[in-house]
C-alpha cells in the first residue's frame, strides 16, 4: 500500500516513521521498517497503527544510514506480523506494493531450490528471487533486474542490501513510485506526500525503470541497463 525509503548517511528511522504516518490516510493493516545499521539489516514489523510501531521501535531501535518502510494492505495472506513487510532473504530486505500474479509458481520453484518461506504473501518471492540470482553470481543490481523480469503483475519495490549500507534500489512496474531529495537526504515514496515539505526536488520513476538511490547520487536504468535522464521537478523555495 505505502512505501517509503530514506538514505541520509546518519539515522533514518524518524523520517521513515513520519513518512509512513503521512501515508496512513490510504489505509493499512500492518506496518514495518528495515534499517541498515552500518553492519547489517535490522527489521521491525507490527500489526496496528503507526503510533504503535513507533512506540515499540523506541525500545528496540537499531538505526542507521539507510532504511525502507511499508504500510501493508493485505492482498495475499492475512494481516499479521509474519505477513507484514519488509520481507527478507539472505541479507536482502524488500517492501512491495501491488500484486505478483505468478507468485505460487515462483514460490514452488524457489522452495525446490531450498528457499525457506516465512509468510503467506505473494511479496516474499521477491527477496528470495533476488537472493537466488545473487547466489548465481550476479551483483545486486543485475539480480534485482533478473528478478523483476520474472514477476508478472504490478509492483513498486524498495530493496535494501546488507552489503550496500548507503544504497536503496527502487523499481516499479504498473505501480507508482517517486524519488525526491533535499540537501541531507535521498527519499523514495509510493506517494511523495509522505515527505511533503521535505523535498527540494521530486520525480516519478518511469515504468519498468530501476533506480540506484544513494544520498548524493541517483542512477536510473531502463530494462536494457541504459541510463535514463532523471527529470527532477524542483520545488519553489520561499524566503
Ligand atoms: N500483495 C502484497 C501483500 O499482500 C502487498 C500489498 C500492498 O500493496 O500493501 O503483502
Amino acid at each position: 500500500c505505502g512505501i517509503v525509503g530514506v538514505i541520509n548517511g546518519a539515522t533514518v528511522a524518524q523520517q521513515l516513521v513520519s513518512g509512513l504516518r503521512n501515508l496512513e490516510y490510504r489505509g493499512y493493516d500492518s506496518a514495518g521498517v528495515a534499517t541498515h545499521t552500518g553492519s547489517g539489516i535490522w527489521r521491525h514489523r507490527s500489526t496496528g497503527k503507526i503510533n504503535e510501531l513507533e512506540q515499540s521501535l523506541a525500545s528496540v531501535l537499531e538505526d542507521g544510514p539507510a532504511g525502507i518502510g511499508h504500510t501493508r494492505w493485505a492482498t495475499h495472506g492475512i494481516p499479521s506480523q509474519a505477513n507484514a513487510h519488509p520481507h527478507m532473504s539472505e541479507g536482502i530486505a524488500v517492501v512491495h506494493n501491488g500484486i505478483i500474479e505468478n507468485f505460487a509458481k515462483l514460490r514452488d520453484e524457489l522452495q525446490s531450490n531450498g528457499a525457506c518461506f516465512t509468510s503467506e504473501t505473494d511479496s516474499e518471492v521477491i527477496p528470495h528471487l533476488i537472493a537466488h540470482y545473487q547466489n548465481q553470481g550476479m551483483d545486486a543490481i543485475h539480480a534485482t533486474r533478473a528478478a523483476m523480469s520474472r514477476l508478472d503483475g504490478q509492483f513498486a519495490l524498495a530493496v535494501l542490501f546488507e552489503d550496500m549500507p548507503g544504497t536503496v534500489l527502487a523499481a516499479r512496474q504498473e505501480s507508482p513510485l517517486a524519488l525526491g531529495y533535499n540537501e541531507k537526504e535521498a527519499l523514495i515514496a509510493s506517494d511523495m506526500l509522505a515527505f511533503a515539505g521535505h523535498t527540494d526536488a521530486e520525480m516519478h520513476l518511469g515504468n519498468g525503470d530501476l533506480a540506484i538511490v544513494r544520498r548524493d547520487k541517483v542512477i536510473i536504468l531502463d530494462p536494457d541497463f541504459k541510463t535514463v535522464d532523471a527529470r527532477w521537478t524542483e520545488n519553489k523555495t520561499t524566503g
